[in-house]
């Protein structure tokens, strides 16, 4: 599998060269992971499928326009701007691809999905945006050869919100390599937060390397390429 990494940037102002578009991944040229902006879409996927619909991953989602690609669409939950929507219940398959959807916290009033997504041998997981994902639902799982997930805060902890007894928000790059290394061969890690823009992007991506020990933890950028 190739994985091309569209967009870096999180829900944020600020912004640096490298590190400009909001979130997309591209699957062999074939399968888009969210929609961050809506050029992506000049990229003629043969399906689109949604983590969460926040406009950094559903660009069309601040102007209220409708979203109506001739491509098959997969969410989380059903949306007003998305007739064609197919809700996802459980694991299906697209263009050869095997996704499967594991619940993850991150909004208080949207669902949210991260994605195992297999093909021949090669299994890689798409987190999306993150306040945490529950033990259980990472359990039994197979080897993977790569985890693609957010660090819009390095700080352990992260931002978590609380309302009643639920959670929300997003957890720490520490949390996260904490709870994900030992599912897969190597992290790479998108979606940076202010933080990030604080200092050069060198400077911040050797923040995430300086947390590295089992395994190979990558800063990526806007158009970053790797293979599976
Ligand atoms: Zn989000
Ligand atoms: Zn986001």
């Amino acid at each position: 599998m190739k994985i091309k990494i569209l967009g870096t940037r999180g829900k944020i102002e600020p912004k640096a060269e490298d590190h400009v578009n909001h979130t997309g991944f591209l699957i062999d040229d074939k399968i888009l992971i969210d929609v961050g902006e809506e050029k992506y879409m000049d990229k003629h996927p043969k399906a689109v499928v949604f983590t969460h619909f926040h406009p950094d991953h559903a660009f069309f989602v601040p102007n209220k326009e409708k979203f109506i690609p001739k491509t098959p669409l997969f969410g989380p939950e059903a949306h007003d701007l998305i007739p064609q929507l197919k809700v996802i219940s459980g694991k299906f398959e697209v263009e050869g691809y095997t996704f499967t959807p594991i619940p993850v916290i991150h909004a208080l009033r949207l669902k949210s999905l991260g994605y195992i997504i297999k093909k021949a041998e090669k299994r890689i997981f798409i987190t999306g945006d993150v306040a945490w994902i529950e033990k259980a639902n990472l359990a039994d799982l197979p080897p993977l050869d790569l985890v693609i997930t957010e660090a819009t805060f390095i700080k352990k902890g992260g931002r978590i919100n609380r309302k009643k007894d639920r959670i929300f928000g997003h957890t720490g790059v520490p949390n996260l390599i904490r709870l994900l290394s030992p599912l897969t061969k190597k992290i790479v890690f998108c979606h940076y937060g202010e933080w990030f823009f604080e200092d050069t992007p060198h400077n911040s991506k050797q923040k995430i390397k300086a947390l590295e020990k089992e395994i190979p933890l990558v800063p990526a950028h806007d158009g970053m390429e790797m293979e599976v």
